[in-house]
């Protein structure tokens, strides 16, 4: 069984998705950490983000690797371990601008398909139930309203000694959500077949358990 977990930033994916895979001891795959890798490595090479071709050739002659070190996953570029970098405010921005190119999409799907392969995987992303993973057998579209969001991004980032408000987080989400949602390949939208669930005022637990409702409902 696989499970495809999809919505907007912020919503609690990764947070939700890690926690049903360690409840049914499945493999968690987090890709939008492999749109950030390439963003980071965007950043950190100088190569010009308007650049597709450039872009899509980084990725090409590059390695991204996930690995699961004591419960976490670890993001690699070429075996340099980048887990932490890559959760800055920029990184998301240049995430979601270099993955609106049809030509890092078709690489990244090849390369999530590959980690799937061997089933009972969580995936969350944006195009999880559309596109990678269109046969799976749960689909969840989680959302929250986007102020809620922005509280939960920004209470993270505060953790983590970055300095921001609440106001430019909505911003920068708001922004993000409309280039996911508008792009021509693989947009960020909920499948025909995915369940909604909204996290506004419920608990991590609460969403968690829902889910696997969902799960033993439909798998
Ligand atoms: O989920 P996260 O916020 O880490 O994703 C960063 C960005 O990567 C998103 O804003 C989105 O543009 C992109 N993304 C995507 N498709 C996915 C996962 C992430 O386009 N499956």
């Amino acid at each position: 069984m696989n499970i495809a977990i999809d919505g907007p930033a912020g919503a609690g994916k990764s947070t939700v998705a890690q926690k049903v895979a360690g409840r049914l001891e499945f493999v968690y795959i987090d890709t939008g950490s492999m749109y950030r890798a390439l963003a980071w490595a965007v950043l950190h090479n100088g190569v010009p983000v308007d650049d597709e071709q450039a872009v899509s050739d980084l990725l090409q002659n590059n390695t991204i690797e996930l690995q699961r070190v004591n419960s976490v996953q670890r993001v690699l570029w070429n075996g340099r371990d980048i887990t932490e970098e890559i959760r800055t405010p920029e990184v998301s921005q240049y995430a979601s601008i270099v993955a609106s190119y049809g030509s890092v999409r078709r690489q990244m799907l090849v390369l999530q398909r590959k980690m799937a392969e061997q089933g009972n995987v969580v995936m969350d992303g944006r195009d999880i139930g559309t596109h990678v993973l269109p046969d799976a057998e749960v689909k969840i579209f989680l959302t929250a309203s986007i102020r809620e969001r922005a509280e939960r991004r920004l209470k993270e980032l505060l953790a983590k000694g970055h300095v921001t408000d609440l106001e430019t987080l909505e911003a920068e989400i708001a922004e993000r959500d409309k280039r996911d949602m508008e792009r021509d390949v693989a947009p960020l939208r909920q499948a025909e077949d995915a369940v909604l669930v909204d996290t506004t005022g419920l608990s991590i637990d609460q969403v968690v358990d829902r889910i696997l409702q969902i799960c033993e409902l439909n798998g």
